[in-house]
């Protein structure tokens, strides 16, 4: 089985959550699956081997595939939260969703200057997520290794805002 046919045969499209009219879609099944969850983390991985010395997850989801893909190559891994959850020094990212802004945050000062890290979510929808993800990997003195996700959702363009980054996804629609 491949990346893409286990993504596609376990994505779930769920409608109306979190909103009416958006169409959801859950990652929950592919992370439920063992062996499709083995083969979607080897198949991130494999395509960033040996160019990055870090993971860094996206709360929520995030963190699950960058834990597993920090474990399988013996790197290791910060976590990008959503405003609040972290102590001492914090830097912040705000970015704009479509009814308010939303806000990450990252612990400063956890690798080397120059570290090369991957960032990991699961979907990419207008790529506001990501974007401010990578923002604060650079802000944070790091370099951004590249973007990997599952799932695309194409026709929101999120590729846009991240252009300029080594962007690669497992299945796009
Ligand atoms: P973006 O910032 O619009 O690209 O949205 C991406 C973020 O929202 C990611 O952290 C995703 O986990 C989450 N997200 C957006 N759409 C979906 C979806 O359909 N299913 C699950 N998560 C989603």
């Amino acid at each position: 089985p491949t990346a893409s046919g286990e993504l596609k045969r376990l994505l779930t499209e769920i409608p109306d959550f979190p909103k009416p009219g958006i169409l959801f879609r859950d990652v929950a099944p592919v992370f439920a699956d063992g062996a499709a969850f083995r083969v979607i983390v080897d198949e991130l991985v494999a395509r960033f081997a040996g160019r990055f010395d870090a993971v860094a997850g996206v709360e929520a989801r995030g963190f699950v595939l960058a834990a597993a893909a920090a474990y399988a190559t013996g790197t290791g891994l910060l976590v990008v939260r959503k405003a609040g959850k972290l102590p001492g020094e914090v830097i912040a990212e705000s970015y704009d969703l479509e009814y308010g802004t939303a806000t990450l945050e990252l612990e400063p000062n956890q690798l080397a200057p120059g570290a090369r890290v991957l960032v990991l979510d699961d979907i990419l929808a207008t790529g506001g997520t990501l974007r401010a993800a990578a923002s604060l990997i650079e802000r944070a003195g790091y370099t951004v290794a590249g973007i990997g996700v599952l799932f695309e959702l194409a026709e929101l363009d999120g590729r846009t805002k991240l252009s300029g980054y080594d962007t690669e996804v497992l299945l796009a629609e």
